[in-house]
């Protein structure tokens, strides 16, 4: 079984992707780069690589379209992938070994080398039938999108390079859903991380002194907690919602102290917050401060990172290219569950410079393993994605 299926060239593909190791931290992206190329030549594509920063290649294949200078359409994925604890696999995370069930197991194979090799597959048979599309269509492979994007996309956009590829709408990846239906992302929350030092009376640990930092702490941890409860009663209430839905609240690092019995002169906390689309960045930022003045003088705080709000694409008529892609999807009788995507990805920083994006990954029918041991994806449904985008890559492109 796994020998027929390796005959098939799109299986072939996707696993020689795979056995690609551009795992995090400091990949060398030069046989992606080599795989890609070759894809290129094979498929009769424009190549271009963009090296925004040095080793950390963007490489974009181009068809062109009938009337290239209407907006064209980017199909995008990222090269790199999330580091494995390898003990953990049942094969080898770099195997891309076929089980006897048809699962194809191997790091990237959810998140997302799937996405970026059916991209190619479709546009292989779309012009193996001799199909030709209205808008032209960059395939985009970027790189350390697992570790923000910050060398690749987040820059890539703000370029002449990106500015000159004309980009009208974008894809990107999603997720995987165990259930019938496929999960279409359209937004992000905006990623806020914030580190806050309360300082304070320092002094031995045996006397009850006014103003202590721990006090201060205290009172800041409450109010940043009692707004998590706040944002779990308000997730749980509603069984439509998602996490994507509401604002989460994490304690991620506390930090500071010398000794036992030595009351210190400062501690920090950081959290890691995710803003709903829906919150007022200003709003809450006035809400935070006005906890620290509470908390008492001697509070200062910074962000590690702290995401401008961004626009979601829209789902409505006001966007022809959603038009065309879900009356593609009716088409197919795909049930499409319209989500904000809980974490963060490239589309943030598409969707920043004002082009719309949606975020989309054919897998339905998949247990959601990204990041996670044992990732695979079965060949069926990896090859369902196929032909889901040879119907969804013309639609858009010939809006
Ligand atoms: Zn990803």
């Amino acid at each position: 079984m796994a020998d027929d299926y390796q005959k098939n060239e799109a299986v072939a593909n996707f696993i020689e992707y795979l056995k690609i190791p551009s795992v995090q931290p400091n990949i060398n992206y030069d046989d992606c780069v080599k795989f890609l190329k070759r894809q290129a030549a094979e498929l009769d594509m424009e190549f271009r690589v963009y090296e925004v920063v040095k080793l950390k290649p963007i490489v974009v294949l181009t068809w062109v379209g009938q009337q290239p200078s209407e907006p064209t359409i980017l199909l995008n994925s990222h090269m790199d992938v999330v580091p494995v604890f390898e003990n953990s696999w049942t094969y080898p995370p770099f195997s891309a070994h076929i089980d006897e069930n048809g699962k194809i197991f191997a790091r990237g194979s959810q998140d997302m080398k799937c996405v970026g090799i059916q991209y190619l597959e479709a546009i292989r048979k779309l012009k193996a039938a001799g199909v030709q599309l209205k808008r032209t269509l960059h395939v985009s492979f970027v790189p350390d999108e697992e570790i923000g994007g910050v060398d690749g996309m987040k820059k890539f956009v703000h370029t002449q390079d990106f500015k000159n590829l004309n980009v009208g709408f974008a894809m990107d990846e999603g997720m995987a859903n165990p259930g019938e239906e496929f999960i279409l992302f359209n937004g992000e929350r905006s990623i806020w991380h914030i580190h806050i030092h309360c300082s304070g009376q320092p002094g031995h640990g045996s006397l009850l002194l006014p103003n202590t930092a721990g006090e201060k702490l205290r009172y800041i941890i409450d109010k940043f907690m009692d707004m998590r409860e706040e944002q779990k009663r308000i997730l749980e209430s509603d069984p439509k919602l998602t996490i994507g839905d509401v604002t989460t609240i994490n304690l991620t690092q506390l930090q500071g102290g010398v000794q036992s019995n030595v009351v210190p002169e400062k501690l920090t906390v950081v959290f890691d917050i995710r803003l709903a689309v829906t919150v007022d960045h200003e709003k809450f930022e006035e809400q935070i401060k006005q906890w620290f003045k509470e908390a008492g003088e001697g509070i200062t705080y910074e962000f590690e990172q702290k995401n401008d709000p961004v626009e979601c694409t829209k789902l409505d008529a006001t966007n022809p290219y959603w038009v065309a892609f879900k009356a593609a999807a009716d088409d197919m009788n795909l049930k499409l569950d319209c989500r904000i995507f809980p974490g963060g990805t490239d589309s943030r920083y598409v969707r920043k410079v004002g082009i719309p994006a949606l975020g989309f990954s054919p897998m339905n029918h998949t247990p959601v393993l990204l990041h996670d041991h044992d990732e695979f994806l079965s060949v069926d449904i990896f090859l369902k994605g196929i032909d889901i985008y040879t119907k969804l890559i013309p639609a858009v492109a010939n809006v």
